[in-house]
């Protein structure tokens, strides 16, 4: 078995354990393979061990990984990365998720220059999660706005909410973000607004995200190692 295939299977029997310990269904959690940074033979291997969704944060080191793999119709790839408003026209070409939508302008620009004939993209909406004002993502004040604007365009999809707490060695820091964000969902629900995703949650933290009600989980280094590529903006 190779390295990746093993990692693989140790995050999948942390998920495993870790709803079973918050008394959830393993299958409601998703596993998304943080392939930044990672060659293109890593993500072969991950696929060849059962992997089909893939995160990656920059394009230029997402494209060549994407145009290699683009006749395979079985993988999905989310763009989990900043958004500057000079990319959004690539990230609607060639992603079916992005996680980090956090202003109008973006919401905008991706609906307006989503391909036509492209189902429509998967959106999940990033909170804050410290108050840094410099920090990615939307306050939580402006997400009811952001979350009716995702809806009503016929080609974005509303999944629902992402947050990266802020950088702690104490993976239980991480819980009081968490919590905050299924809050926000909850708030979202309540105003008419169907969500079904939470994405939380990383290799030091997912334990946490779980046991908060994380469905989607963004793990790279304990699948991969560690990124030996510096990945270049
Ligand atoms: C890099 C990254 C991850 C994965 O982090 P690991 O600690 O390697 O699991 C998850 N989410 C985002 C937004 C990232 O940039």
């Amino acid at each position: 078995m190779s390295d990746i295939a093993a990692g693989l299977e140790a995050v999948r029997d942390r998920v495993r354990m870790a709803a079973e310990a918050a008394g959830r269904d393993p299958d409601g959690i998703a596993l998304l393979a943080v392939s930044k940074g990672q060659p293109l033979e890593a993500v072969r291997a991950a696929i060849a061990a059962g992997q089909s969704d893939f995160g990656e944060n920059y394009l230029q080191d997402a494209g060549p990984k994407l145009d290699a793999l683009d006749a395979d119709e079985t993988l999905s790839w989310h763009y989990i990365g900043l958004i500057q408003s000079n990319k959004t026209r690539r990230i609607a070409a060639r992603f079916d998720w992005v996680h980090t939508v956090d202003r109008s302008r973006i919401v905008e620009r991706l609906a307006a220059q989503r391909p036509p004939l492209a189902p429509p993209l998967n959106v999940c909406l990033q909170l804050r999660s410290d108050d840094d004002p410099r920090a990615a993502g939307a306050q939580r004040s402006e997400l009811p706005a952001l979350a009716a604007a995702v809806a009503a365009a016929p080609s974005l999809r509303l999944r629902g909410l992402m947050t990266v707490p802020p950088p702690d060695p104490d993976p239980e820091a991480a819980r009081p973000h968490f919590r905050a964000l299924r809050e926000a969902g909850a708030e979202l629900e309540a105003l008419g607004l169907a969500i079904d995703t939470y994405s939380m949650g990383m290799t030091a933290d997912l334990e946490v995200a779980v046991s908060e009600g994380a469905t989607l989980l963004r793990v790279g280094t304990a699948i991969f190692g560690p990124r030996s590529q510096q990945p270049d903006r």
